[in-house]
C-alpha cells in the first residue's frame, strides 16, 4: 500500500507526535501495518477497541444498526439509547443518563450537573469543584481546567474559573479545599491514567466519599479510561466499594465508536432538566447499537479473565530485570523501567508490540479480550527489552 505519512504531516493538524507506524487494518489484538508487518496492539486505540480490531460479532452488531436508521437527532425516540442507558442504570444503580461523543463532552456534562446542583441545593456560589493535582479531564477549556497539571494550561488562559486541586492520596488537603472553599463536588479519576497508571489508595478515595458526605457535595467519578471493564469490574468505583452521585465514562463504552456518557445517581437524577442540556450527536443510535453489544460482552466471565491478565502481567514484571514497578489495575498498566522509557518502547514497536507511554512508563491498555498467548509473547518482549536497555 502507498504510504499516506507525507500527506499527514501535509494536511493534519500538528497536535500528535505520532510514531513511525502507518497502521492498515487489524483483526482482535492483531494489526497490521502498510508494508503487512505484524504487530501486537497493546494500547487499543488508548482503551477504546474493547474486543480489539474488527471483532467480527461487534462489526455484525453495528451493520445491523446501520442498515436500520443512522441517526434520528433527539427529537424523537429512539430504541438503541434507551436500551443503552437501561443497561447502564441496571448495572450500576444510576438513575439516569446523558449521552456525548466523547470524553471531554461527558465531562462538561458531569461539571453543568454538578454546579446546577450546588445551586439548587446549596446556592449559586457553591460552584467550585475539587479535582486532583496529575488529573486529566479533557481538552475542552473546561476540562482543562478541571485537569490540575500546569503544562495542559499554559497558552489557554483564562481558563474556566471554579476549579481548586488537591493531593491525591492525602485527606487532608482535600478537607482543607472544602473547608476554604465553596464547593458543589470532588471530581477525581480513581486510576490516573494519563497521569502515570496510579491507582488511588482505598483509604483515601473511602475518605474523601465520607468527606463528600460530611461537607455535602458530589462524588464524581471520571472513568473515561477505567470503566467498561478495564480494571476487572465494569467500573472502577465498584472496585473501590463507594457510592458516586455522578459517573463519566467514554472510551471502551463504544469499542471503538465516539460514545461518552455521563450517570447520575439517586442525589443528581432530577438535576438536568429540560433545554438545560443537549447534543445533537448525543445518543446516536449507531454508537449506542455498538456500546450495547459490548455491555453485553463484558460479563462476569469477561471481567475474571481481565483480573486473571492484570495479575498475570503484574506477576511477570514486578521485580524483573530492568523494571523498576509496575502500577495501575485490571488491563491499565504502568511499568516504570530503569533504561529510558523512549528508547524501550522503540525497541518494542521494533520487536512487534504496541504499547504506549504515560509519562515516564510504558503503559498497556490491551483489548479485554487479548488471547492469553499473546499477552505472554509480549510480556516476554517486555521482559527482554526491559532487561536488554537499561
Ligand atoms: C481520555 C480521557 C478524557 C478525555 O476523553 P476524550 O474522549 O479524549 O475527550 C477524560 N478523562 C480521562 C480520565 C481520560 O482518560
Amino acid at each position: 500500500m502507498k504510504s499516506f505519512k507525507n500527506a499527514d504531516k501535509e494536511y493534519i493538524a500538528n497536535t500528535y507526535g505520532r510514531f513511525d507506524i502507518e497502521i492498515s487494518h487489524g483483526k482482535g489484538s492483531l494489526v497490521y501495518d502498510i508494508n503487512g508487518k505484524e504487530y501486537i496492539d497493546l494500547s487499543s486505540g488508548i482503551a477504546v477497541n474493547t474486543f480489539g480490531m474488527s471483532d467480527d460479532s461487534w462489526v455484525e452488531a453495528v451493520y445491523e444498526q446501520l442498515k436500520k436508521c443512522q441517526h434520528t437527532s433527539n427529537l424523537y425516540y429512539s430504541e438503541p439509547c434507551v436500551r443503552l442507558a437501561e443497561i447502564l442504570c441496571k448495572r450500576t444503580g444510576a438513575k439516569k443518563v446523558f449521552f456525548g461523543n466523547s470524553g471531554a463532552e461527558a465531562n462538561e456534562c458531569a461539571i453543568k450537573v454538578a454546579r446546577l446542583w450546588g445551586a439548587e441545593n446549596k446556592g449559586e456560589e457553591y460552584y467550585n469543584i475539587i479535582t486532583l493535582k496529575n488529573s486529566f479531564h479533557g481538552r475542552t477549556i473546561t476540562t482543562l481546567s478541571a485537569t490540575g497539571q500546569d503544562v495542559f494550561h499554559k497558552y489557554f488562559n483564562p481558563l474556566t474559573e471554579g476549579f481548586v486541586y488537591g493531593e491525591a492520596n492525602n485527606t487532608e488537603s482535600i478537607e482543607k479545599l472544602l473547608k476554604e472553599n465553596k464547593c458543589c463536588a470532588v471530581m477525581m479519576e480513581l486510576v490516573q491514567g494519563e497521569g502515570g497508571v496510579l491507582a488511588l489508595d482505598k483509604d483515601f478515595v473511602e475518605d474523601v466519599s465520607k468527606l463528600c458526605e460530611k461537607y455535602n457535595v458530589l462524588l464524581v467519578i471520571d472513568e473515561v479510561q477505567t470503566g467498561n471493564g478495564r480494571t476487572g469490574e465494569l467500573y472502577a468505583y465498584q472496585c473501590y466499594g463507594i457510592k458516586p452521585d455522578v459517573v463519566s465514562t467514554a472510551k471502551g463504552l463504544g469499542g471503538g465508536l465516539p460514545i461518552g456518557a455521563c450517570m447520575m445517581f439517586e442525589k443528581t437524577e432530577n438535576t438536568l432538566k429540560p433545554s438545560l442540556h443537549g447534543s445533537t450527536f448525543g445518543g446516536n443510535p449507531i454508537a449506542c447499537a455498538s456500546a450495547v453489544h459490548i455491555l453485553n460482552r463484558i460479563d462476569e466471565a469477561l471481567l475474571n479473565e481481565v483480573k486473571e491478565k492484570s495479575a498475570y502481567v503484574f506477576n511477570s514484571l514486578n521485580g524483573a530485570d530492568g523494571i523498576k514497578s509496575v502500577s495501575g489495575l485490571g488491563l491499565m498498566i504502568g511499568i516504570e523501567t530503569e533504561g529510558d522509557v523512549s528508547v524501550i518502547l522503540q525497541k518494542c514497536m521494533e520487536n512487534g508490540i504496541l504499547p504506549i507511554k504515560a509519562k515516564n512508563k510504558l503503559r498497556l491498555l490491551p483489548a479485554l479480550n487479548i488471547p492469553m498467548e499473546l499477552l505472554a509473547k509480549s510480556v516476554d518482549i517486555i521482559k527482554k527489552v526491559a532487561s536488554e536497555n537499561k
